[in-house]
């Protein structure tokens, strides 16, 4: 037996350097949060991925260890301030680190399954959590942020969409989701909407189960699955479906 073969509690061996994860917070222990629980929380004690909160305010000025200041130009709220956030981010990640740098933010570009994707095949992320107002503008050119969103709502902080982030590129990585994975078949991954489920019982409060699943018929399935997913993006979510121009 190989050394390999005689370690083999897992399936699936890290084939490249852990994707690692680094998340700027003024609230450390909210990670890994849910990220510490089921497959997410198995992958990360099986070192396929990692991850390090670290929290702005261990850089914060004076006796207080001050994060925020006051806008200059008046309005409600409070900003963190640039010095602070880049004094995190260097001691984060050296210049020369090729994670991409993410500022959660509702500004930002809206994430997709292909960003995601490219996201996971990089070497991890550093996401950064704004809080109150958001951060001194400065510090995002400063230390080339790049501005993503989870959706057009507010969160109270990036916290949540770090997490969202996170669990979304997570899942990807290979082995995370071993034997359960479906992930080539989802929603977004064809373009479409992901078709209906069905499971047992067969008939539920008097509704059936479709008759076609029940067929055994490969081929007339895959075309119904396919024509129902068609059907509920075309209802749902047009603007996923190709052009006609
Ligand atoms: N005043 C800001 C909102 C600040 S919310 C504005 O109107 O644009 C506080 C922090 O929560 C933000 O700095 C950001 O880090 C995070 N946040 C809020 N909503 C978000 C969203 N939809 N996507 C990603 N991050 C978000």
């Amino acid at each position: 037996m190989t050394g390999e073969s005689q370690a083999g509690e897992t399936a699936v061996r890290p084939t490249r350097a852990p994707w690692r994860a680094s998340v700027l917070t003024l609230y450390p222990d909210m990670f890994p949060g849910p990220m510490g629980a089921s497959l997410a929380g198995d992958a990360l004690s099986r070192g396929l991925w990692s991850l390090e909160a670290r929290n702005i305010r261990d850089h914060g000025l004076g006796r207080h260890k001050a994060v925020d200041d006051t806008p200059f130009g008046g309005g409600p709220g409070m900003v963190l301030r640039a010095d602070v956030l880049a004094a995190a981010i260097d001691a984060a990640a050296p210049a020369d680190d090729p994670r991409p740098r993410l500022l959660m933010s509702p500004r930002g570009r809206p994430l997709t399954q292909k960003r995601v994707h490219a996201l996971v095949d990089g070497p991890g992320v550093i996401m950064v959590c704004g809080r109150f107002e958001g951060v001194d503008e400065r510090v995002i050119a400063g230390r080339d942020l790049e501005e993503v969103s989870i959706g057009d709502y507010i969160l109270s902080g990036g916290e949540m969409a770090a997490l969202t982030i996170l669990d979304a590129c997570v899942r990807l990585i290979p082995g995370v989701m071993g034997a359960f994975t479906s992930a080539g078949e989802e929603s977004f991954e064809s373009g479409l909407l992901e078709y209906p489920h069905y499971t047992r019982p067969r008939v539920w409060e008097a509704q059936e189960v479709p008759e076609v699943l029940m067929s055994g018929d490969h081929g007339r399935i895959e075309r119904w699955r396919r024509q129902q997913a068609l059907a509920i993006t075309r209802a749902r979510r047009p603007d996923l479906l190709p052009q006609d121009d």
